[in-house]
């Protein structure tokens, strides 16, 4: 399984993406600002969508995807998404005001079809087992556990102190936890404000797992990368921890 980093970033600015992963291609997670980086080629070339949740920053590129390839798309677009989340979309995006209703354009034949899914369900997508997970955050929000069959990966979405999240990862044993800590310690109150984690927060909340998958860093806030990356090695210097990083590409073989 491919996952291309089109975005990871709790915030934009040169060289900077918001929350897009794209998987073997045709499969994408999340449609922040990173969808930008795509051809029109390869923005045709996806088929499916799951959406974490409505937050701007993972679901901006879509409407504007959406329309760029909108006389060219040969087959509908599936959207995953929570119940909520799906009429947080047609409600406040796709509402004829901010951004035409997709949900019935062309009339003939939609481009988008949207399904709605819920926490503890499974889906199969591409041929991909896909786990509706868990989280914690102000808006309705979930993460995602992908599976090839061979390998897999956990996706937290947006997610703030998330105590279910652990003994399903410790059951599951994905390769890779794909994981938010967009602030410092220092920021402690406004992280649990938002939903977010910090190191402090993420090395309390990792003493339930228990296998040691690679973990990867993500939606860092701009500008405090390097210390939130420094306080996470100096408290879990036992983790295989990294930064995710934009334009990185992992392939779980
Ligand atoms: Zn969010
Ligand atoms: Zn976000």
């Amino acid at each position: 399984m491919k996952i291309e980093v089109l975005g990871c970033s709790g915030g934009i600015g040169q060289g900077l993406k918001t929350t897009t992963f794209l998987i073997d291609d045709s499969l994408l997670l999340d449609a922040g600002t990173g969808v930008e980086l795509l051809t029109m080629e390869r923005m045709l070339n996806i088929r499916d969508i799951i959406i974490t949740h409505a937050h701007l920053d993972h679901i901006i590129g879509l409407p504007l995807m959406l329309a760029t390839i909108f006389d060219l798309h040969q087959r509908p677009i599936n959207i995953y998404a929570l119940p909520e989340v799906i009429s947080a979309l047609k409600q406040h995006i796709f509402n004829w005001t901010i951004w035409p209703d997709y949900t019935v354009l062309p009339e003939e034949r939609p481009i988008i079809n949207m399904h709605s899914v819920n926490i503890g369900e499974t889906l199969l997508i591409q041929k991909k087992k896909i786990e509706v997970i868990p989280a914690q955050h102000p808006t309705p929000t979930a993460g995602y556990l992908v599976s090839d069959g061979q390998h897999s990966f956990a996706f937290t979405g947006d997610s703030g102190i998330n105590d279910a999240l652990w003994s399903i990862l410790n059951s599951r044993k994905p390769d890779l936890l794909i994981i938010d800590v967009s602030f410092t310690d220092e920021s402690e109150e406004l992280a649990r404000l938002s939903g977010h984690l910090t190191p402090s927060l993420l090395a309390q909340q990792i003493q339930q797992l228990r296998i040691d998958p690679r973990i990867a860093i993500t939606h860092l806030k701009p500008g405090i990368e390097d210390i939130i990356m420094q306080q996470c090695h100096q408290l879990l210097p036992q983790h295989q921890i990294d930064r995710l990083n934009h334009g990185e590409v992992i392939n779980l073989i």
